[in-house]
């Protein structure tokens, strides 16, 4: 199929989130599925000169955008098997941050508009685009709107993918005609109206062809105020048109047969230059207690966190009982910054459990791998996550996951029956520290008095299949599903 994906950012050009590390995977992965590929983005300042180098002029051309004429170039770029576009406007991208100015609403209607605008520039007219958040949320409204006057997009169909519901794009009723170029019907209508604003990211839940969240479970869990901030009855209305498709991870990237950024390599089956899980595990452990200045142990469990230190992340369930954990013979490391309570809270613990307690605010990948290599548990006590990428990569690396039952964490991280030893990590359902604290319990108690099962688990979880190939299946599906 002929596939254009459409998004604000994706590795290794620009990122700030998650959405990248999927725009940046999910393309090829396709493209490795026999289908022809195209991706969309903005052409930043952040973009690396070396790859503007790389690239070549296409064409520029001029985008309506309500009572403005626009000036729009379109690079192109072919890298790894799918074509990459970049969409020029230095007025809108050339700043050095690629969100957060008073006129994003406007930077992204037009991004979107000239999606449309530039198909006919394109290799191919696609069959399917596939928009991701609310930055890309208008190209469907375009579509709709302008395919009856414009017969050769009429066919072409849409995916939109919600990686995190939050951010919708609203704004003031009056954005509409002046700043995006619609007639009343659509806010009349309600398709793009809620609460009386302009809502980009409903408009396009009610015009795509399938919306699809980052995880099954949280696709259920969007039909539900707590999870969907306003946008539930939006997702029920649509449900017919709803699918969940876990995100994959880059396999190769993050294997602890072959990662630089380790102490030692290992994997589940050894061979020259990798150690075996157990041997390597416990020299990257001793590596990361002499990095975090935590007493130098082998055989006590290391739990930890790699997160941002937000609310929703679930912290407040391990404030609340720190000490119970810590009366278990475990050391623990966080590694994250975010909410000064959060942080705070771990600075002062430091002091009453020397060497037993690790803690680097800030972001450090490098610090990040030496805990995913040397940790045995990573705690992801989440509210809500819609997919979530640490505890799959915690399970790459022999690392076992505890989590809270929710969004991504719920599908991939099945609990450990200890009467038949099924299952790759510990799960509790209800957001109550009691219960955290019972499985971390159990963590701690299978570690020291069944170190087999223990060690079980670890190779489960090593073995599990998270690849892109497994998403892009998914997403093949739908696709011929809606063009069928
Ligand atoms: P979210 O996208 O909500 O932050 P995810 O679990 O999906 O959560 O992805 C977080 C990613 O960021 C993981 O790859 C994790 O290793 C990484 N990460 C989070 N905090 C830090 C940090 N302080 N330093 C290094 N890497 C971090």
């Amino acid at each position: 199929m002929k596939i254009l994906f459409a998004t604000s950012e994706a590795v290794p050009f620009c990122k700030t989130g998650g959405l990248a590390d999927v725009a940046g995977s999910l393309p090829q992965a396709l493209a490795n599925a026999n289908n022809e590929v195209e991706v969309i983005l903005p052409l930043y300042q952040r973009v690396a000169d070396n790859w503007k180098d790389k690239m070549s002029f296409v064409c520029s051309i001029e985008v309506p955008l309500g009572w403005r004429r626009v000036y729009c170039g379109l690079f192109r770029l072919e890298h790894e098997g799918v074509t990459w576009y970049f969409v020029d406007n230095e007025y809108y991208f050339n700043r050095d941050s690629l969100y957060g100015h008073y006129d994003d609403g406007e930077r992204f209607g037009f991004f979107s508009r000239a999606i449309v605008a530039l198909l006919p520039a394109l290799e191919f007219m696609p069959e399917v685009i596939h928009c991701n958040d609310w930055q890309t949320a208008l190209v469907p409204v375009y579509l709709k709107d302008e395919c009856v006057r414009w017969s050769d997009i009429r066919g072409i169909k849409t995916v939109f993918t919600i990686h995190n519901i939050e951010y919708q794009g609203r704004y003031g009723k009056e954005t509409l005609e002046d700043l995006f170029g619609l007639a009343p019907g659509w806010f009349s209508d309600g398709t793009i109206a809620m609460d009386g604003d302009v809502n980009l990211l409903k408009g396009a839940l009610m015009t795509c062809d399938a919306i699809t969240a980052v995880s099954p479970t949280y696709a259920q869990e969007l039909r539900y105020a707590y999870f969907a901030h306003g946008m539930e009855s939006v997702i029920r209305l649509n449900g017919g048109k709803v699918y969940g498709v876990l995100n994959g991870l880059d396999m190769a990237g993050y294997d602890p047969a072959t990662d630089k950024r380790l102490t030692v390599n290992y994997g589940l089956k050894p061979k020259k230059g990798v150690e075996s899980l157990e041997t390597g595990k416990a020299k990257n452990k001793q590596h990361l207690q002499e990095t975090m200045n935590l007493d130098i142990v082998p055989d006590v469990p290391v739990i930890g966190i790699i997160s941002r230190l937000v609310s929703h992340k679930g912290l407040d369930l391990v404030c609340q009982v720190f000490d119970e954990i810590m009366r278990l013979n475990c050391q623990f490391v966080v590694l994250g910054s975010g909410d000064w309570n959060y942080e705070q809270f771990f600075e002062a613990k430091l002091n009453q459990y020397q060497g037993r307690m690790a803690l680097y605010r800030g972001y450090n990948e490098a610090l990040a791998m030496k805990i995913y290599s040397g940790a045995d548990l990573l705690l992801m006590p989440s509210k809500s996550e819609p997919c979530g990428l640490a505890q799959m990569i915690a399970m790459r690396y022999g690392t076992v996951p505890i989590v809270r039952e929710t969004g991504g964490l719920k599908d991939t991280v099945q609990a450990y029956e200890d009467w038949c030893g099924v299952g790759n990590g510990f799960t509790f359902a209800d957001y109550n520290s009691h219960d955290m604290q019972f499985v971390i319990e159990q963590a701690v108690g299978l570690y020291y008095n069944k170190p087999a099962a223990f060690r079980k688990l670890q190779e489960t979880g090593m073995a599990e299949d998270f690849s892109w190939t497994r998403s892009a299946e998914e997403y093949n599906k739908i696709y011929q599903k809606i063009c069928s």
